[in-house]
C-alpha cells in the first residue's frame, strides 16, 4: 500500500468516527440523539416484555422501564428577552442537569427543539415520577449567570405496559406533558393520572 493510500485509509476512518458521533450525540445539549434514544429504547422494552413472559432472564433484570418527556415552559419568552444564544445555553444546562440526575444505564436523550426524553431502566410509574418531581425541583432551583432568569419544566410520565412499544410508550408520555401544560406547567404529569 502506498503512503498516500494510507493517509487516505486513515482519514476517512476519522470521517466515519466522527459521524458516528454526530449520530449519537447531539452537538448542543451533549444528550443522546433522537435515533440513538428510539434504537436503544426498542432493544430494553424487548428485553423488559422477555423477561416478564417467563423468557430470558440471564443479561436483564429489570421488569419495569419507563420514559419520562420533559417540555421547557415557555422556553420562547427566554430566547425573546435574552437572545438564542442565552436559550442555547439555559437548553445545555436544563439538559446536563438531567443527564446527571439519571442512573447509569438509563438514557437521556434531545427530543427536539426544548424537548427531551429519557428512559429509566427498572422505574414502576411511581419511582419514574419520584424521579421526574426531583429534577422538577432542581430546575425550579437552578441559577443561571444572568440571575434573573427562571427556568421550569413540564414532565409527562410513561411506563411499560403488556405489548407496549416505544411508540406508545412516547406517546402516552408526549400526552401527559400536554396535560401538565393545559393545567399549569411545572408539573409532573403521569399517563394513569389523564383520566381525571
Ligand atoms: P410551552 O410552555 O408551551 O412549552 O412554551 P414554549 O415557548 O416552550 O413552546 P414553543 O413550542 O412555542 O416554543 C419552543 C421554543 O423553543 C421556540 C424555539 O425558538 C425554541 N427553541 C427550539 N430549539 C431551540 C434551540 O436549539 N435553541 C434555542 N435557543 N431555542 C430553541
Ligand atoms: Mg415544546
Ligand atoms: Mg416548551
Amino acid at each position: 500500500m502506498t503512503e498516500d493510500l494510507q493517509k487516505k485509509i486513515i482519514e476517512l476512518e476519522k470521517q466515519v468516527h466522527e459521524l458516528e458521533k454526530d449520530l449519537i450525540h447531539d452537538a448542543l445539549t451533549g444528550l443522546k440523539t433522537r435515533a440513538f434514544f428510539e434504537e436503544e429504547a426498542t432493544i430494553y422494552l424487548h428485553a423488559v416484555a422477555n423477561l416478564n413472559a417467563g423468557k430470558r432472564k440471564e443479561w436483564f433484570g429489570f421488569k419495569n422501564l419507563s420514559f419520562l418527556f420533559f417540555d421547557i415552559d415557555h422556553f420562547k419568552q427566554i430566547n425573546d428577552t435574552y437572545g438564542h444564544p442565552v436559550g442555547d445555553q439555559v437548553l445545555h444546562e436544563v439538559a446536563q442537569l438531567i443527564n446527571k440526575s439519571v442512573r447509569e444505564g438509563d438514557t437521556v436523550a434531545r427530543w427536539g427543539g426544548e424537548e427531551m426524553v429519557a428512559c429509566l431502566l427498572g422505574a414502576n410509574e411511581k419511582d419514574a415520577k419520584d424521579k421526574a418531581e426531583s429534577i422538577r425541583k432542581s430546575i425550579e432551583q437552578l441559577t443561571f449567570s444572568n440571575s434573573q432568569i427562571k427556568v421550569t419544566i413540564s414532565i409527562g410520565v410513561a411506563s411499560n405496559f403488556k405489548e407496549a412499544t416505544v411508540a406508545n410508550l412516547l406517546k402516552n408520555a408526549d400526552l401527559s406533558v400536554y396535560k401538565a401544560k393545559r393545567t399549569g406547567r411545572n408539573k409532573v404529569v403521569a399517563f394513569s393520572e389523564l383520566k381525571d
